[in-house]
């Protein structure tokens, strides 16, 4: 059920270059395998047409079909995008980071300056010559993509690291579209700690002088990869709400990369909202030997639960092709081990019904359906919230 669209290829109009370019993708798309019955499935399509169904964290990104290539494949920048596969997946708009801790154009360790540009220059070139996905900095937007039958794709960074120590850069990244951006990825930076470091010094000043930038000039402020002390000075230092676009319930999972009661409950008290995510790995539970649909569906519940269905929203964080092989491949530059530690767990190598951005909304909403909520709390966690909240961040 593509929307409107004739199927554009990433980088199709350099055609005939394309092999040089591109590896061979692993852009295959699974088919549904009937979680319900006909009649809640026709209530799951009734709110995807009715409600502006956001995604605060997926991808658009395929990775290669033979998971070794994907360094040369992120180093010659012409990295391809799943046009038919968003176009499939029930999302109106999505926040998607265009994997910037693995662009890798000019070093091995990611985050500089240029290649994050330069990146972002790649994507709006290859974006702009098709016309099913569009670029999003407003809520209007938004609505208006959804009401052509497009997918808003909303710039965002997971990390400020590649700013170093010059503020005036956001207002540089908000020119380029960025509308939302972490303080820091696992790693600490020039702005305060992030999860995998064993000590939190807090947010730095420099880093309350970005968060003042950040909230003046209509950038959402995201803690999804901060440690506990700096998300919850970030919190305080912040005039607007902040997200945690992509996260889980330590209380549920007690790792760092999850979040504990407190900052959750201090970033809902500020009006902000938490991004429930499915990446392989991260969403488990104790009870359950894999990392499943109802496994990331115990944390939406227990998050739900603590900070009300107002604060909550969902942010699968999923990528065409193997990204738990991806977690594995890039432990130097992503720090997954320590973000990840803390728990003993035999890896899952992806996320049942979750795999990609084609599937994991809509059987999200599914679920949500299965279990008995109603549907305008299923609009609120599926988009209305996030929307909420931007339209106070962005103005
Ligand atoms: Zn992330």
């Amino acid at each position: 059920m593509d929307r409107c669209g004739e199927p554009y290829r990433s980088w199709a109009y350099r055609e005939g270059e394309q092999s040089r370019l591109l590896p061979e993708l692993a852009d295959d798309l699974k088919e549904d395998n009937g979680l319900l019955d006909d009649e809640e499935e026709q209530r799951v399509e009734q709110i995807l047409r009715t409600y502006p169904i956001v995604s605060l964290r997926d991808h658009g990104f395929i990775l290669p079909r033979e998971l070794a290539q994907v360094g040369a494949y992120m180093r010659q920048g012409f990295t391809a995008y799943h046009y038919q596969g968003l176009l499939r997946s029930g999302l109106d708009a999505f926040f998607d980071n265009f994997m910037d801790s693995l662009v890798l154009l000019h070093s091995e360790k990611g985050w500089k300056w240029l290649e994050i540009v330069e990146n972002l220059g790649y994507r709006y070139a290859d974006l702009a010559h098709q016309r099913n996905v569009v670029v999003a900095g407003r809520v209007k937007e938004i609505v208006e993509a959804k009401a052509h039958g497009r997918v808003a794709v909303i710039p965002s960074l997971e990390s400020a690291t590649p700013i170093e120590n010059e503020e005036d850069r956001v207002d540089i990244l908000y020119g380029l579209g960025i509308r939302c951006m972490g303080l820091t990825y696992n790693e600490a930076n020039a702005l305060g700690s992030g999860l995998a470091e064993p000590r939190d010094g807090g947010l730095t000043e420099f880093g309350k002088r970005v968060i003042r930038r950040m909230n003046r000039i209509g950038m959402a402020v995201d803690l999804a990869h901060c440690g506990d002390q700096t998300a919850m000075d970030a919190i305080e230092a912040s005039e607007v709400p902040v997200v945690i676009s992509h996260t889980g319930a330590r209380s549920l999972w007690n790792t760092p990369r999850m979040k504990p009661d407190s900052v959750l409950q201090a970033c809902a008290a500020k009006g902000g909202v938490i991004g429930i995510m499915a990446a392989p790995n991260t969403t488990r539970v104790r009870e359950r030997p894999t990392h499943d649909l109802e496994a990331v569906m115990s944390h939406f519940q227990y998050v739900v639960n603590l900070v009300g269905i107002d604060a909550v929203a969902l942010a699968p964080d999923t990528m065409f092709g193997d990204h738990a092989g991806l977690q594995r491949l890039f432990e130097g530059q992503l720090a997954v081990a320590r973000a990840h530690g803390g728990e003993s767990f035999e890896e899952t190598p992806w996320v049942a019904e979750l795999e990609n951005p084609a599937r994991a909304m809509r059987n999200m909403i599914r679920w949500l359906v299965r279990a008995g909520y109603r549907d305008d709390d299923i609009a609120k966690v599926a988009g209305g919230n996030v929307l909420r909240v931007m339209a106070e961040i962005w103005g």
